[in-house]
């Protein structure tokens, strides 16, 4: 029931796509419910689900979940390095 972030990051797109089992799926849900950066990140992996559907095609582009990981690194990144809230110079 505890799941870490890297374990939600790997089924991510399953989770999206209805794919996980049924127990995967509400550990996912629960982990979601305490964790920002997952939350952001189902955020923006399901944006990108979004555009591919628009296209009427599901097929990912080659590199996809590369790309995906790499962009789930980034977002860590991004989340690490923003200032504290109401900091002044
Ligand atoms: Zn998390």
């Amino acid at each position: 029931m505890n799941l870490d972030c890297k374990h939600v990051w790997e089924h991510i797109s399953e989770y999206i796509d209805k794919t996980v089992d049924a127990e995967l799926r509400k550990d996912i849900e629960l982990h979601l419910e305490h964790c920002e950066i997952c939350s952001a990140i189902l955020d923006s992996t399901r944006n990108i689900l979004i555009l591919t559907a628009d296209d009427r095609t599901f097929e990912l582009p080659v590199g996809y979940s590369k790309r995906l990981h790499q962009r789930l690194k980034d977002e860590i990144e991004k989340s690490k390095q923003e200032p504290p809230v109401g900091e002044t110079k």
